[in-house]
């Protein structure tokens, strides 16, 4: 594995509260894999941002009489709120309304027209003659003409997941008064994605071994049943970056040939707030860097499809313009793993009727790791998964609650009063107490393997597996009775158990990170597991803009089995998580819908 790893999570449109499906989806993978190499001692730089162009949001601040600044920054502030909640730790969660992402996404534009893939092409865009305007795809809904889906978005199909071809679309209506549009003759720049056809069906094919099905499925499938075409990369649209050539006044670069580019962008602001201009070229020049995207399933031809066309025909180009002596290719994704769709209660999610479970308002109720443990126990890995509020109760009560929170509090308390906070002798061990930590400590490698892997779920249930391990030899040694009639046997045990659950600690911190690092502490250390998440402010010619960012300089790099000595010194513990009452379920239902 390599020692360089960028994370790139997708960067939700500041339009809408962030729900469990999106957790689920793509930022909540995103920050286990995060915790989970840097514990591994790697360099990590974790990117993402609010998308402030998209038209969902000029669309909402038409619907609200407000601005598209006004919309984007008002959400980009809650995700920050819930990112720092949740314990989401981007190296730099920033947005696409900076001057450094309008510089970088402008170059590369420029780059990819002078290495000859883009071309000029006049094309049918849909216009309201009843507002006199061009029409962005996403005002414009209709029939799918592949799938026959009656809300697909004219440029995309959220039931079959295909691109679509705008002019296309069967029964055409504008989103903002629900008139017909018609369709009318405009002149864009395309990306040549059919002279990169051949470069992009290799980088694809060299992946086909790992990827999952449904990626290779939407991306390299395409390729071989359709073929690419050209796609416009240009709008005629006000609010978003405009088209640095001259005479291209009112038009803009469209939102899915920009913001793909953020990736690269957060890690140059990454290298400009750190002092470091070259730090970005650790990971995007680098070709050792293992990149990771970590999306939902709509937007996988945009990160399996586009965005490596993009990189692909920037060639070395963009490392020139950049200043590099010896200009570099950028590093290609090395995984895309894309996640499918959360549903709730038995039916998809829906801010519009209400029928979703919002991270913030989730988080005022309970507390975040239960979140993260449910959410990554149901990850909708290779099929869509369901929120049901009696699983979650019942998940929290009897797997983090029972085989985990009270295995440590039980095992701590008890050595706390018997022992008076140290760490008993164990003397000679047995064969038993050996075999038990060699199971915990097999499991480094085999949490480990399954996380490189993007494997969430079962990485998560081996470590679970493993505490119920500790939980069976603690049934069968029961220092709780040999207390009274073998001390010497019960301290034996104690310190086994205790040496395991500081091995489960690290094993479960970058799914529970919060709990893991309570324990850390009351098992008396006085390094962190984790860094610290702040906010900074930064200002340009655009505004001012925030920025979540984490600081890992106190942060132990120790993803391998418990030291922990005899005499060690450790606290009084707490209990690491709450018991639920079942009351909620019924609570939690009303409120839905
Ligand atoms: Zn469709």
């Amino acid at each position: 594995m390599a020692e360089t790893v960028l994370i790139a999570v997708a960067w939700p449109y500041a339009n809408a509260e962030i729900h469990v499906g999106n957790l689920t989806g793509s930022y909540l993978p995103a920050d286990i894999a995060a915790r989970y190499h840097r514990l591994k001692g790697r360099k990590v730089l974790m990117v993402s941002g609010s998308d402030a162009h998209g038209t969902p949001i000029t669309v909402r601040a038409d619907a609200e009489n407000s601005t598209p600044l006004a919309v984007y920054q008002r959400f980009h502030e809650g995700f920050l709120d819930l990112f720092q909640q949740l314990g989401l730790t981007y190296d730099v969660f920033t947005s696409t309304h900076t001057d450094n992402h309008f510089d970088v996404a402008q170059k590369i534009f420029l780059a990819l027209k002078q290495n000859g893939f883009m071309y000029q092409q006049t094309q049918e865009q849909w216009f309201s003659p009843a507002q006199n305007r061009f029409l962005p795809d996403r005002y414009v809904e209709g029939t799918c003409y592949i799938c026959g889906y009656e809300n697909a978005r004219s440029d995309q199909c959220d039931q079959c997941g295909s691109l679509l071809e705008p002019g296309k679309l069967m029964n055409p209506r504008s989103k903002i008064d629900n008139s017909t549009p018609i369709l009318k003759e405009t002149e864009h720049y395309f990306l040549d994605l059919g002279k990169l056809e051949p470069e992009i069906e290799k980088f694809l094919t060299d992946r086909a071994s790992y990827w999952r099905p449904n990626v290779l499925r939407q991306s390299l499938g395409q390729i071989q049943t359709d073929g690419l075409r050209g796609r416009p990369i240009t709008r005629d649209l006000d609010w978003g970056i405009p088209v640095p050539i001259e005479g291209q006044g009112g038009k803009c670069l469209y939102v899915w040939f920009e913001a793909v580019i953020g990736y690269l962008s957060a890690a140059i602001e990454f290298g400009a707030l750190t002092g470091d201009q070259n730090a970005w070229r650790d990971w995007w020049t680098n070709q050792s860097t293992k990149s990771f995207y970590f999306i939902g399933k709509d937007n996988i031809p945009f990160h399996a499809i586009i965005w490596p066309a993009e990189l692909l025909g920037l060639s070395t180009t963009f490392d020139e313009m950049m200043g590099a002596e010896n200009p570099r290719r950028l590093v290609l994704p090395y995984d895309v793993p894309a996640n499918e769709f959360m549903n709730l209660e038995g039916k998809k999610i829906s801010g519009s009727r209400n029928w979703a479970v919002y991270g913030r308002d989730f988080l005022t109720r309970y507390d975040p790791d239960p979140l993260r443990y449910y959410l990554t126990a149901m990850m909708p890995e290779s099929r869509d998964a369901d929120w049901d509020w009696d699983d979650f109760y019942h998940r929290n009560n009897d797997e983090l609650v029972a085989t985990w929170g009270n295995l440590a509090n039980r095992v701590l308390s008890f050595a706390y009063k018997h022992w008076e906070g140290h760490v008993p002798d164990p003397g000679q061990l047995t064969a038993m107490d050996e075999e038990l930590l060699a199971s915990i400590e097999a499991g480094f490698d085999t949490v480990g393997k399954e996380i490189e892997a993007v494997r969430l779920r079962s990485a998560l249930q081996e470590a679970m597996r493993l505490a119920s391990e500790v939980n069976k030899y603690l049934d069968q040694t029961a220092p709780w009775t040999a207390v009274k009639t073998d001390k010497a046997a019960a301290a034996r045990s104690i310190f086994t158990a205790i040496r395991a659950i500081d091995s489960l600690k690290i094993l479960f911190a970058p799914f529970i990170p919060f709990t893991s690092e309570n324990l850390n502490e009351y098992l008396g250390y006085s390094d962190r597991l984790f860094g610290k998440q702040y906010v900074t402010e930064e200002k340009d010619s655009l505004g001012n803009h925030t920025i979540l960012r984490y600081d890992s300089s106190e942060a132990a790099g120790r993803w391998q089995p418990s030291q922990l000595q005899p005499g060690h010194v450790f606290q009084k513990p707490q209990p690491l998580f709450k018991k639920l009452d079942p009351s909620i379920v019924e609570e939690e239902r009303k409120r839905l819908g």
